[in-house]
Formats: structure tokens, sequence, C-alpha cells
């Protein structure tokens, strides 16, 4: 049996005890809304991993970064030089309604050593609402538009906006994809001074790691080298590795 399914029956024997001992309406609606909150945020939120099962940690003493959203044809080129400085390698999820175009620059992520996964093909905001098959066709294209161009890139999936429900999970299982999430969310999409984006990520970070950036974002790609550095004083790397 589910989470899912066990979370339901609890919730309807709570609903019948309520109901045979006449507690008010009000009480019952309180209850209904509080179970809903409480859907809505396993949702939202991969640590609990509620309805996924989430690789959520990188090997020891390193520190995986990942990049989703791209291919940026802009941007990416320039993650991609300085990581190469560095000799660091990362992971990227990227949207599959992207990959057309930018097949040479995907091509050379996967030369220079660097993991690929999938991130939908649409990154619709809405893909958490729609019905099993529509979720099931996007996640299944965006993979297919990665494969299409890099035939062995591995089975992972990162989902838009870290959103989880029973559809994607059932469109997880029949793709035979895995997800991974992250530990360390740098919210570069919203906070656009680099300064302040690398003092965030360096407080936050340790060892075990996976730390989201997008390498959309040109601020991200100003604190890329500074970030490498600093992982590098403390003695940790920046290897494409899953644990
Ligand atoms: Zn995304």
């Amino acid at each position: 049996m589910s989470k899912v399914q066990v979370a339901l029956g609890i919730a309807v024997l709570l609903a019948g005890v309520i109901l045979m001992t006449s507690v008010s309406n009000l009480y019952l609606i309180a209850l209904a809304a509080g179970f809903l909150l409480f859907l809505f945020c396993m949702a939202m939120f991969i640590k609990p991993q509620f309805f996924v099962k989430f690789i959520l940690k990188t090997t020891k003493n390193n520190v995986l970064l990942s990049f989703d959203d791209g291919p940026d044809p802009v941007n990416t080129p320039l993650v991609l030089d300085i990581l190469k400085k560095h000799n660091a390698k990362a992971m990227f999820f990227l949207i599959g309604k992207k990959v057309k175009g930018n097949e040479t620059l995907i091509e050379r992520m996967h030369a220079e050593g660097h993991l690929l996964g999938s991130h939908s093909y649409s990154h619709d905001p809405m893909i958490g609402l729609w019905n099993r098959s529509r979720t099931t066709l996007d996640i299944g294209d965006g993979h297919g538009a990665l494969q299409h161009v890099i035939p062995e890139a591995g089975n992972w999936y990162r989902p838009p906006f870290g959103v989880t429900n029973p559809n994607i999970a059932f469109a997880l299982k029949k793709c035979g994809l895995q997800a991974v999430g992250w530990t360390v969310r740098s919210y570069d999409t919203v906070k656009k001074d680099p300064e302040k984006l690398l003092e965030s990520l360096k407080r936050k970070i340790k060892g075990s790691d996976i730390v989201l950036l997008h390498d959309t974002q040109p601020h991200t790609v100003s604190i890329l080298e500074p970030l490498i550095l600093e992982l590098k004083r403390r003695n940790l790397t920046s290897k494409a590795e899953l644990n």
C-alpha cells in the first residue's frame, strides 16, 4: 500500500470518527483543509520524499553542482568553460523543448564528462495539476529528446519546481527514471545579486551536498569560478557523482 493510500485511509477514518461523534461541521472542514495543506506541502518539498524517492546526496567530501533549465546557448558554454578550466564536473538537467538546435552543446556537455538528466519536455508550471497520461507523455518526451542526442545518457530526472504527486510518481516508474533532488537550493532565479548569492551558498554548502543552480542565469555564471575555488579551499571536490 502506498503512502498516499495510507494517508487517505487515515483521513477517511478520522472523518468517520468525527461524524460519528457529531463534532461540528466547522471542525470537519478545518480537518479537511489541514489534510489538503499537508498534501500540498508534500507535493512541493522534496525532502520528505512523500510521493517520489529521490537521490539526495553525492559522495563524501564532494559537492555536486547541478544546473537546471538549460541548455542555454549563451550561458551554458560559459559554465562549461569555467568547469573545464578547473577540471570540475557537474550535472545538467535539460528541458526537452530546448534540446533541438542545441545538440552540439549537449554533445559537448557529455564529451567533457558531465552527467545529464532530463527536466520534463515543457517545464510547464501547471505540470503538477495534469492528469496521468499528459504527465507521462511530457516526462517521457523530455527524456526521449535527451536520449535522441545522447543515447547513453543515464535515467535521471529532476522535477520542474521540485513538484511531485502520484501522477509524476507513475510517470517516472513507467519511463524507468530515477529522481534526483538537491540539498542546497540557491534560489538563483530570484537572487540576482551575485555577491549575496555567493555568500549564501558559501554559508550553506558542505560535503555530500547537491546544489541546485540554473545555467540560464548570467549572475550564476559570474559566481561559479569563486564558488569552485571556495570548494577547493575547503578540500571539497566538484565531481559528477551521485550516491
Ligand atoms: Zn526548472
